[in-house]
C-alpha cells in the first residue's frame, strides 16, 4: 500500500509531482486521494505542442502556468482563447489544480510546476540504476549523506562569501568581521543587501547582525531622561547676588 510505504498519515499535507504517468495518476488518485496531485509543466506542454506548436503557444502555457492568482490566469486563459479556441479548449480539459500556481494549495510552502528536481535526481543516479538492488541503494543512501553534510556545511561554515549580481558585479562579504566591500554595512552597522544574501546562505537571521545601537532598548535609553517642569516662581530659591540687568551697549559709528 503508497500510503504505508511512504508513512503517509495525512495525505492532506503532501503534495506529489509527475509526469502524468496513467499508473501513478491512478495510485494517488486511489491511495491518497486526499493529497495535492501536480503535472509537470514540461510534460504537459510536450503533449500540448504535438498539436498546437511554435513559441507563441509555449510562451502562453507558462504565462498560465506560472500565473499565482486566478485573476492572471483567467487573463492569460483568455488570451490564449483570443489566439486558438482550439487550444483553449485543449488546456481547459486540464484541470488548473494539476498545473497553475494560480489553484495550487498554499499549505506545501512550494510553488514548483517542473519536476527538474526529479530529473536532476534521475541523472544524478544514472549509473547506480544499472546496479543490483542493494548496491543501487547503497549508492543512493551515500548520495544522499553526502549531499545532507555539504548543505550542513553551507549554514556553518565559511565566513568570506562572494556575492554576485545579475549585471555580474561582485562583492565580498565578511560574515565575522561584518563587513562587505560595498561599505554600506560598515557604514551603517545595518547588514547589506550581500551581507543579507550571506544569511541566507548561511541559514542566518540578517535581524540578529543589526547593531545594538538600533534596537528598541537602546532607543529607550536615549530618551529616558525626563525634563521635569519647574516649579513656581514664588518657591524659587533666593540669592543675595545683585539682580542681573542688561549690558552696557555703545553704538559704532
Ligand atoms: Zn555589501
Amino acid at each position: 500500500m503508497m500510503e504505508n510505504d511512504l508513512d503517509i498519515k495525512n495525505a492532506h499535507d503532501y503534495t506529489f509531482i509527475s509526469d502524468k504517468q496513467k499508473g501513478l495518476t491512478n495510485a494517488i488518485q486511489y491511495h491518497v486521494e486526499e493529497a495535492e496531485h501536480r503535472h509537470c509543466l514540461r510534460h504537459l506542454h510536450n503533449n500540448f505542442s504535438r498539436e498546437f506548436k511554435g513559441l507563441a503557444f509555449k510562451k502562453m502555457m507558462y504565462a498560465i502556468g506560472k500565473a499565482s492568482r486566478i485573476v492572471d490566469w483567467q487573463k492569460h486563459m483568455n488570451d490564449i482563447q483570443r489566439l486558438d479556441a482550439n487550444a483553449h479548449l485543449w488546456l481547459s480539459g486540464m484541470p488548473a489544480k494539476r498545473w497553475s500556481r494560480s489553484h495550487f494549495r498554499c499549505t506545501v510552502k512550494c510553488d514548483v510546476f517542473l519536476n527538474n528536481l526529479c530529473e536532476t535526481f534521475n541523472k544524478r543516479i544514472l549509473v547506480a540504476r544499472g546496479k543490483p538492488i542493494i548496491s543501487l541503494l547503497e549508492d543512493i543512501r551515500q548520495y544522499i549523506n553526502e549531499r545532507i553534510r555539504k548543505q550542513r556545511a553551507a549554514c556553518h561554515n565559511g565566513n568570506e562569501i562572494e556575492v554576485y549580481h545579475a549585471n555580474g558585479e561582485k562583492q565580498v562579504v565578511d560574515m565575522k568581521n561584518k563587513t562587505c566591500t560595498c561599505r554600506k554595512w560598515q557604514l551603517t552597522e545595518i547588514p547589506c543587501c550581500h551581507a543579507v544574501k550571506g544569511c541566507k546562505y548561511r541559514c542566518q537571521k540578517p535581524e540578529d547582525l543589526v547593531d545594538d545601537y538600533y534596537t528598541k532598548d537602546t532607543f529607550m535609553k536615549y530618551y529616558n531622561n525626563v525634563l521635569h517642569p519647574p516649579l513656581p516662581p514664588e518657591m524659587w530659591k533666593t540669592y543675595e547676588f545683585m539682580p542681573i540687568i542688561t549690558p552696557l551697549y555703545t553704538t559704532k559709528r
